[in-house]
């Protein structure tokens, strides 16, 4: 039983509440009440060890609070007791989907994976379809050739349109560089990270990952570039355990491969223009769950005219965009509500653009400028990628 095994953790809490002061969806409710206990940490806590005792029935309201966090870790870095509460929150969705308890949305999710392989339900045929436009040449030159370096673009940059651009400058930027490398195109599945982060099952999610990883085992990959946080997080640190053994290529996101070429100075930035300062957003599973903070700003830092300024919560600190632990899928008015959060930070730092450097943050971002520009502001959300394109020349 999936709760059992974070029965340690639960015996953490002392209950004190700590966790309630940086958690972003506490506030986040139809009814107006702020810090309601059953969206915070603490109670999330309490909700899992009711259902492990048999205390407390799936209910609304405890379905309601397990399947709003947004996994952004918040509260791990502020518990004293060291409880991982994001652990507990995922071991309690997987246990109510394993007891057929969960919501229909998110049982749909996992069905819709499992079934077409990808998140949105689409052709796998259209993989790269949808994105490469005006770069199809290049792209389709690239898709299963053996080569040591892979791409692996992820389900949101493949099938939504709007965020098209970041594959296109990752592929240019890596043409641009002159590496060997592949990308999987039809043969790439979902990372699976959707359905691990709302409790799917650990057979579905081996089914995904043995379909990555030997299909960029027989390219003889030996090391695989993400823009996608989610992702990399899942390939690093689920897959080795779901497939019991390391995986056979390294992993890096496209912001940790662009800083070793500016060490080793084999790329050449030249001077952008952009409007005014501008802004990194952490994406939270890239910083908080996988503490890369310094390479994205090493990235940004080393292009001229770049001016880079930080939230007053950044790093460790940053508050989320709204868009992670698939509450959007179960919830998009939690998503929404936290966007208006944001849009009050992006306010503050007074930055022209939001750098960012993940998909769903790009999304979440989105709608924060959103917020801003209806009064005016002008604000616009880029991924990091799409900066350094524009450093490199690539129109
Ligand atoms: S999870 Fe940690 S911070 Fe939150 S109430 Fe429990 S012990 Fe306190
Ligand atoms: S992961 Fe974030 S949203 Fe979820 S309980 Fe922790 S602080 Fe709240």
């Amino acid at each position: 039983m999936e709760l059992e095994k974070v029965r340690h953790v639960l015996e953490k809490c002392a209950r004190c509440g700590q966790c309630r002061a940086r958690c972003p969806t506490i506030d986040a409710n139809d009814e107006g009440v702020p810090g309601w206990e059953v969206f915070s940490p603490r109670g999330r806590m309490q909700v899992a060890k009711g259902l492990l005792e048999g205390v407390i029935r799936p209910t609304r309201a405890a379905l309601d609070g397990l399947f709003t966090c947004f996994y952004c870790n918040q509260c791990v870095e502020t518990c004293p007791s060291l409880a991982n509460v994001t652990d507990v929150v995922i071991a309690a969705r997987k246990h109510l989907v394993e007891g057929g308890c969960a919501p229909a949305s998110i049982l749909q999710a996992h069905e819709t994976i499992t079934g077409s392989k990808n998140m949105f339900g689409l052709d796998q045929d259209d993989r790269i379809e949808l994105w490469s436009g005006d770069v199809s040449d290049l792209v389709e030159a690239h898709v299963g050739k053996h080569a040591p370096l892979l791409y692996f673009v992820g389900c949101q940059a493949s099938f939504k349109g709007g965020l098209a651009n970041i594959p296109v400058r990752m592929v240019q930027i890596l043409d641009k560089l002159g590496e060997d490398f592949t990308l999987l195109g039809e043969d790439e599945v979902c990372c699976g990270n959707p359905m691990e982060l709302t409790g799917g099952p650990d057979e579905g999610l081996k089914e995904l990952a043995e379909a990555n990883v030997n299909k960029i085992a027989e390219l003889g990959v030996r090391r695989v570039i993400f823009t996608c946080p989610g992702c990399y997080r899942v390939f690093k640190e689920v897959y080795p355990r779901l497939l019991g053994k390391g995986l056979p290529f390294s992993c890096a996101m496209a912001s940790e491969y662009l800083a070793e070429k500016i060490r080793s100075k084999d790329i050449d930035l030249k001077p952008i223009q952009l409007p005014g300062k501008v802004v990194y957003h952490d994406p939270c599973e890239l910083g908080r769950h996988m503490g890369v903070y310094d390479e994205p700003r090493e990235v940004l830092r080393a292009i001229p005219g770049v001016d880079l300024v930080e939230f007053k919560h950044n790093k460790e600190d940053c508050n989320c965009c709204g868009m992670g632990g698939g509450a959007a899928m179960y919830d998009a008015k939690v998503s929404d509500f936290q966007a208006r959060a944001k849009a009050s930070d992006i306010a503050e730092v007074d930055a022209c653009s939001v750098i960012t450097h993940c998909p769903a943050c790009f999304q979440g971002i989105e709608k924060a400028c959103g917020v801003l520009n209806a009064r005016g502001a002008g604000v616009e959300v880029l991924d990091l990628v799409e900066v350094v394109a524009r450093a490199l020349g690539i129109e």
